[in-house]
């Protein structure tokens, strides 16, 4: 079969690797679409640092490892022991590998796990190849409703959507979006979901400003043209928003935060800041600022996903394109010059 395998850095070979099968417990997905995101970026600029040529110590994954961890598809065979899905029916999955005995497993917080990797980051396979194979309880049937497209956006909406649960807000309230990345685009959707009454988004790319716009956003910022936490604080009557939810990644934001939110408020950092930034604590102590993260998504929160995207919750017109599988080392490029948003692998049957 057709596979994507990263070999190091900066280099994604299209190869024929050989069909991997079912063993008890697991499912093999022929795959139709699967995303790239940051992560992917991360590990293909910047890494490989999640896979090495160690054995990984939950999945024994080492590289070269098939990418895609963002993916849909329909099964093709099961393993023994398998009563969850069968042979024809469409599926995602939810893709963390987790130990089951950390501090962080025992209080209900597997993503946050001492050894916690993902299939297509570091494991026994990945979704950007024709075939995988996963455990069985990994494995999320689709309503009838959904498209395997909209289904290989769950995983990433669902980073997206567990940033808006950390950030607590709901019915009435108000929150910032910094940057209209993928996950940004996510995120606006899920407080429009949980019900967030005004929504401001800050974002220097027109392009991604016009897409933001267009799935109806009406406060939508060029952070180049105004002053981004005087603008917010005209435009929500100058209480000051509820949350701040930081997807862009960059030092200047991090002065935008305690300027616009409310008494309490909280900063959820859903980008990965790679950098250093200055910064007072004293900004947050003035305010009782509440400065958290957003790391994956916890127990729950992708099924979820799942039944808001079939709700029509997360629309993709004007975000989401699709690529052939030939192109993938090429759109690496194109994402992380900025040109492309959310990407789509088509990978051939
Ligand atoms: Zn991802
Ligand atoms: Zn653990």
């Amino acid at each position: 079969m057709i596979a994507a395998r990263l070999h190091g850095r900066e280099d994604l070979r299209i190869e024929d690797v050989a069909e991997p099968e079912p063993g008890p417990g697991e499912v093999k997905i022929a795959v139709a679409h699967n995303g790239l995101c940051g992560t992917d970026l991360h590990e293909y600029f910047d890494g490989p640092m999640a896979c090495t040529n160690e054995p990984h110590p939950l999945t024994g994954g080492v590289l070269p490892q098939i990418m895609g961890h963002e993916f849909a598809g329909v099964v093709t065979a099961v393993g023994d022991n398998v009563d969850a899905v069968t042979v024809g029916d469409r599926v995602t999955v939810e893709p963390l590998y987790r130990c089951g005995h950390c501090d962080a497993c025992l209080h209900g917080m597997p993503q946050l796990c001492d050894f916690v990797t993902t299939h297509g980051i570091c494991s026994d396979g990945g979704g950007l190849a024709q075939y995988t194979v996963v455990p069985s309880w990994m494995v999320r049937p689709l309503p009838a409703s959904m498209s395997l497209a909209q289904a290989a956006l769950v995983e990433p909406m669902a980073v997206s959507y567990n940033g808006v649960l950390r950030a607590g807000v709901g019915p009435g309230q108000s929150a910032l979006v910094l940057g209209a990345r993928p996950i940004g685009i996510g995120v606006t959707l899920g407080l429009r979901a949980v019900g967030v009454e005004q929504i401001l988004v800050a974002e220097p790319a027109a392009a991604r400003r016009g897409a933001i716009e267009a799935l109806g956003v009406e406060h939508v910022l060029d952070p180049a043209a105004v002053d981004v936490a005087e603008e917010v604080r005209r435009r929500n009557g100058g209480r000051g928003v509820d949350a701040v939810l930081d997807c862009a990644g960059a030092a200047a934001t991090f002065s935008v935060a305690p300027a616009v939110l409310r008494p309490r408020g909280r900063y959820v950092i859903l980008a990965f800041v790679m950098i250093d930034v200055q910064f007072a604590p004293w900004l947050l102590a003035r305010g009782e600022f509440e400065l958290t993260g957003s790391l994956g998504y916890g127990p729950g929160v992708f099924t979820e996903v799942i039944d808001l995207i079939a709700n029509g919750a997360f629309p993709t017109a004007g975000w989401v394109e699709h690529v052939a599988f030939d192109q993938v080392p090429h759109v690496m490029e194109d994402l992380h010059a900025g040109r492309r948003m959310k990407v789509l692998v088509d990978v051939p049957e």
